[in-house]
């Protein structure tokens, strides 16, 4: 552990310079760039299990975790046997691969209501499938989203998006043509009569309604009592279909994700569900499934073109799947211990440096929110005190504490976070609520 104070970062700044020069803002993910929270990201060299070791030398405790997919730690040793392993026999073939069936077996096996996947690259190219598929199987355009709700960077779903959208406070993209934004509908998360009202007026042209299972790019705000039941209903009424995007939630919050944790929906389960992050274990892997009857609409059985050169890539599956085997149920048992553990300590470190805050949970999935009260939507998540989170995380990075660089996001661990992982965490906490507080 880092028993110093980090102050200087010279390697991570010359590398943001020569980054800046090849690359717009030096990053390739907005967010990464520290813009909403200032100073300088750190490159790393090199990761294992809950730590990350910055070019210059520097140990964080990692509590971003790539943004959910290191679910069992960095460079977990039976993932890396698996990878190497798979290595050994090539990178890509663009043939069908052993390892693509096992990846959605396992995954079928996992979610009841997914007969079948589609395997892709990104949790992005999976929303925007599913989407496609979603608008040719009803032969609808319109899609109904929630804002603050972050699906990847499609076209008509990054109006009123989380994650980097919120964090640079755009209210949408440029770029986005009018005629794919016009397709949109932005409701507020957690509004039962909005969505009734959207779907009064629209409900015949309304293709589907996107949601996050249970929202984590505001922030994590998970649906009311009786919200999913309500989506599921209404969609139901008007011959539209749902779809449960499970790329932040999926086999994080239980080994069946949101829908594990929270159960079918009454009037049945979602139409389709989309999946990401902790499906690729850190390798590019996604997903997007359904009943075997709605998937078959896609090419080659059907008129839904969707098609990827790397899709199932032989590696990145292998990584997945040793992933998924790797989530036993003592893998959760200790994702929810740390997460309480380390969201516990951090309230109690804001309450005694008088912050107001509010912690909420998915599962094991948590965030902080820097305001006092319930957060049910994007409002109530834009209406936080942002300079102290920005204060509360320097403090953290300061002392080798690497959360997530914007008040927006979900903080992440994994099983790899030991008790001396989680007491360098803990250490750290009452500082960087002083420093909050210290506005
Ligand atoms: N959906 C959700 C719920 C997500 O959290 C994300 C990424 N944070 C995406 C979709 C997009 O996934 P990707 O970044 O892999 O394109």
């Amino acid at each position: 552990p880092t028993s110093h104070l980090i102050q200087d970062t010279p390697a991570s700044a010359a590398l943001l310079n020569r980054a800046r020069a090849v690359t717009p803002g030096g990053v390739n993910s907005p967010v990464r760039a520290f813009r909403a929270v200032g100073g300088t990201p750190r490159f790393i060299a090199e990761a294992k299990g809950p730590w990350l070791t910055d070019v210059d030398g520097n140990r964080y405790v990692d509590l971003i975790c790539s943004w959910g997919p290191m679910i069992l730690g960095h460079a977990h040793p039976e993932v890396m046997a698996a990878v190497q392993e798979a290595a050994t026999h090539g990178f890509s073939f663009g043939t069908p691969s052993e390892n693509e069936v096992l990846l959605a077996e396992e995954i079928v096996r996992r979610v009841a209501p997914v007969e079948q996947v589609r395997l892709v690259s990104s949790g992005t190219e999976a929303t925007m499938s599913a989407l496609r598929l979603a608008r040719g199987a009803t032969g609808r355009s319109k899609v109904v989203k929630f804002a603050g709700c972050y699906h990847g960077h499609v076209d008509p779903l990054l109006a009123a998006a989380g994650s980097g959208v919120a964090t640079f406070a755009l209210p949408d993209s440029a770029g986005v043509p009018a005629s794919s934004a016009h397709e949109t509908i932005v409701l507020p998360y957690n509004d039962v009569a909005a969505l009734e009202a959207a779907f009064v007026e629209h409900g015949d042209q309304i293709a589907c309604v996107i949601t996050e299972a249970s929202p984590g790019n505001m922030g994590v705000v998970p649906p009311a009592a009786g919200f999913t039941d309500a989506l599921r209903r209404v969609t139901r009424e008007h011959g539209a279909l749902l779809i449960s995007d499970e790329v932040m939630t999926g086999f994080r919050c239980s080994a069946a994700g949101w829908y594990g944790l929270e159960g079918e929906p009454e009037g049945g389960a979602p139409d389709l569900f989309t999946f990401g992050k902790v499906m690729g274990g850190g390798f590019p892997a996604a997903a997007f499934g359904g009943s075997a009857d709605l998937m078959s609409r896609l090419a080659p059985e059907g008129p839904v073109y969707q098609a990827g050169t790397l899709s199932g890539n032989p590696v990145a599956t292998a990584a997945g799947l040793a992933t998924l085997r790797g989530c036993t149920p003592e893998v959760y048992d200790r994702l929810d211990a740390v997460a309480h553990t380390v969201a516990d300590a951090a309230s109690e470190a804001l309450a005694a440096a008088g912050v107001s805050h509010t912690v909420q949970w998915a599962g094991s999935m948590f965030s902080v929110f820097v305001r006092d009260g319930a957060v049910r939507d994007y409002e109530d998540a834009k209406a936080q005190d942002h300079a102290a989170y920005g204060r509360f995380f320097h403090e953290m990075l300061r002392r080798g504490v690497h959360l997530p660089p914007s008040s927006y996001e979900a903080w992440f661990v994994s099983a790899s976070h030991d008790d001396d992982a989680v007491a360098h965490v803990l250490d750290a906490l009452p500082h960087a609520a002083t420093a909050a507080s210290a506005g």
